[in-house]
C-alpha cells in the first residue's frame, strides 16, 4: 500500500467520529441533500451532489475499516483514486445546508471534514498550492497565507500610522485581548481600522498581543488538522493567560466564532481556560451600556448569514439586534437565517483559483437572493463571506462602478459611530486607546514602540522591501493618495531609527 493511502486510511480509523459514523452507515440514497446544494443545484452536475461526494469516503471506509465492509464492494483505494478524488472536498463549503433537507438529518459536512483531515494526513493536499500554503504557513509560521507576525505588524502599523489611530500591545491586566483572524490581517488589514478605533472611542481596557499573527482557525476548517488546530488555540490560551487577561474577544470571522464558540472544548478535551466574546457581542453590549455612540446609517441594507456562524453555531439573533441598532431599513434575504445559501467562499473555496469560475457560476443563487432585497448594500460578521460577496457583487453588477457592494457589519457599525461622535465634536476619541492616555505604558506598549522595535530588529531591511512591493499595501496607496508621500516620510524615519539605534 502506497504511504499516502496507509496515512489516509489510519486516519478515517483514528478520526471517525459518531456523526460522520451514523452519515456514512445510515444514508437511505434519496438523494434529497441535493436540493439544498448549491454547488448541486447551480450545476446540476452529478458529481457536486453531497450523496456523490460522500460516496467516495463511504467507499473507502467500507474497504478499510469496516471488517465486512468488502462484501459491500467498491474498488481498492491507490493513490491515484485519492488524487482524482481531492479536489471534490473543496467544492464545498462544509456550510451544513445539505443537513437540513436530509430526512435523517446525516452531516455531510462531517464527512466532507472527515475526509479533509484524511487527505491532509495523506500529504496529497501539498500538491494544491493553496491547501500547501494553508498547512506549511499554519505550521511553520502560525499564519495560512504565511506571512511572519514582523511582517504583518509592519503593514498594519503604516495603515494605523495614516489612519492616526493607536493600538495597544502587550498590556498586562487588560480587560480583554482582541485576536483578529488571518483573512482580515492578509487581504484586508485596513478593515482592522474600523475596530479599535472603536474600542478607542468606548474607552475600553483591551490589549493586542505582539506575539499572535490571528487566531489560527484556517487549519481547523480549510485543512482539518486537528493537531495543528490544537496548537493554534492553545497559542491564544497561552498569550491571554501570560497577559492576564480574562476574556478574548475575537473578531468577525464564522471559523472563528465556530472554533471558540462550539469547537473548542472538543479539540482541547477541557473547556477554553479563558472567556471568549465575539466583537459584535461587544459592539452589542458597548452600544447598548452607551459607551459607544451610533446614528443610524441611511439606506436599505440586506444581511448576509454566515453559515458556522447562524446555521453552526446560532449567533443569528446578535447580528440582526446589531444590525438593527444602525441600519435605516434592514431588509431579509429570502431564505434568510438557518436556511440561508452560503456565500460558496468559505472554508476553502474562496482561496483556491482554479476553483472561480464554478464559484462564480454557482453564485447566481446568492446574487438573486441579494438582488430581490432591493438593497444597495449586504453586510456580514464575516471576513470570508464578506470578500466572496464582494466578488459575486462585482460579478453580478451589484455593486457601484469601482466601489462596493459587500461590507463587514462592523464597518457598517463604525460608519454609525463616526456620524454619532462627528455630531458630538467628539471624533478624536478614536484615536487614543484608554490604557495608552496612562504615562507608564503610552511610552514601550503602542504600535509605534512595536514599529520601532521592529526597525531594530534584524531582518527589517527585508521585511521593509516586502512591504514596499506588497499588492495589498499598494491597493491602499491607490485607495488613499494622501498616504503615498506619509509612508515615504515614515519608512525613511524608521530606517534612519533603525540606523542610529544600530550604530548607538
Ligand atoms: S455542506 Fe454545503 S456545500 Fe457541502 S455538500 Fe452540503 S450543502 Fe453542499
Ligand atoms: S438526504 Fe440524507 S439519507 Fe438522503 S442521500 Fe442525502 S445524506 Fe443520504
Amino acid at each position: 500500500m502506497d504511504d499516502s493511502v496507509r496515512k489516509f486510511v489510519d486516519t478515517l480509523r483514528t478520526e471517525l467520529h459518531a456523526e460522520a459514523l451514523v452519515a456514512l452507515e445510515a444514508c437511505l440514497d434519496c438523494r434529497q441533500c441535493g436540493s439544498a446544494c448549491a454547488w448541486y443545484l447551480g450545476t446540476g452536475d452529478p458529481a457536486l451532489h453531497p450523496k456523490h461526494k460522500t460516496d467516495f469516503l463511504r467507499q473507502a471506509y467500507r474497504r478499510s475499516c469496516n471488517p465486512l465492509g468488502w462484501l459491500r464492494g467498491g474498488p481498492a483505494l491507490s493513490e491515484q483514486r485519492l488524487r482524482e478524488a481531492l479536489p471534490t472536498f473543496w467544492k464545498c463549503t462544509t456550510c451544513g445546508r445539505c443537513t437540513l433537507a436530509c430526512p435523517l438529518g446525516l452531516s455531510n459536512r462531517s464527512v466532507i471534514r472527515l475526509a479533509r483531515a484524511a487527505f491532509a494526513r495523506s500529504g496529497l493536499i501539498l500538491e494544491t498550492p493553496a491547501l500547501r500554503q494553508v498547512f506549511e504557513g499554519s505550521r511553520d509560521q502560525r499564519h495560512s497565507f504565511a506571512l511572519s507576525r514582523d511582517r504583518i505588524h509592519l503593514r498594519m502599523g503604516f495603515i494605523l500610522h495614516h489612519a492616526g489611530i493607536e493600538i495597544p500591545f502587550d498590556v498586562p491586566r487588560a480587560d480583554f485581548m482582541y485576536v483578529g483572524s488571518a483573512v482580515g490581517n492578509t487581504r484586508f488589514p485596513d478593515l482592522d481600522i474600523a475596530i479599535p478605533a472603536m474600542l478607542n472611542a468606548a474607552g475600553m481596557s483591551y490589549t493586542i498581543s505582539s506575539r499572535l499573527t490571528d487566531t489560527g482557525t484556517d487549519i481547523e476548517h480549510v485543512v482539518v488538522d486537528r493537531e495543528l488546530s490544537r496548537t493554534m488555540l492553545l497559542e491564544v490560551e497561552a498569550e491571554a493567560l501570560r497577559l492576564q487577561v480574562p476574556t478574548v474577544v475575537i473578531s468577525e470571522c464564522g471559523c472563528d466564532v465556530r472554533t471558540f464558540y462550539i469547537e473548542a472544548a472538543e479539540l482541547l478535551g477541557r473547556p477554553l481556560a479563558v472567556r471568549v466574546q465575539a466583537i459584535d457581542s461587544l459592539l452589542l453590549q458597548l452600544i447598548g451600556s452607551g459607551d459607544l455612540p451610533v446614528k443610524r446609517v441611511p439606506g436599505r441594507v440586506t444581511l448576509h448569514d454566515p453559515c458556522k456562524l447562524t446555521r453552526l453555531s446560532g449567533l443569528g439573533d446578535l447580528a440582526r439586534e446589531l444590525a438593527g441598532q444602525v441600519t435605516g431599513e434592514l431588509v431579509e434575504m429570502s431564505p434568510n437565517r438557518e436556511r440561508n445559501y452560503c456565500c460558496n467562499g468559505g472554508t476553502g473555496p474562496l482561496r483556491m483559483p482554479e476553483n472561480n469560475d464554478l464559484r462564480r457560476h454557482i453564485s447566481r443563487i446568492k446574487a438573486d437572493q441579494i438582488r430581490a432585497t432591493g438593497a444597495s448594500r449586504v453586510v456580514t460578521p464575516c471576513a470570508v463571506c464578506m470578500l466572496t460577496l464582494e466578488d459575486v457583487c462585482q460579478t453580478y453588477g451589484l455593486a457601484p462602478p469601482g466601489g462596493r457592494g459587500s461590507f463587514l457589519l462592523s464597518e457598517l457599525v463604525y460608519e454609525g459611530a463616526l456620524a454619532a461622535l462627528d455630531a458630538r465634536g467628539a471624533r478624536d476619541r478614536i484615536r487614543m486607546p484608554a490604557l495608552l492616555r496612562e504615562p507608564k505604558l503610552a511610552g514601550g506598549h503602542s504600535m509605534a514602540a512595536r514599529i520601532r522595535q521592529l526597525a531594530n530588529a534584524p531582518g527589517f531591511a527585508a521585511d521593509l522591501a516586502w512591504l514596499r512591493a506588497d499588492a495589498v499595501l499598494h491597493r491602499y496607496l491607490r485607495a488613499n493618495p494622501d498616504a503615498e508621500p506619509l509612508f515615504e516620510a515614515w519608512t525613511t524615519e524608521l530606517q534612519r531609527a533603525g540606523k542610529s539605534e544600530g550604530d548607538a
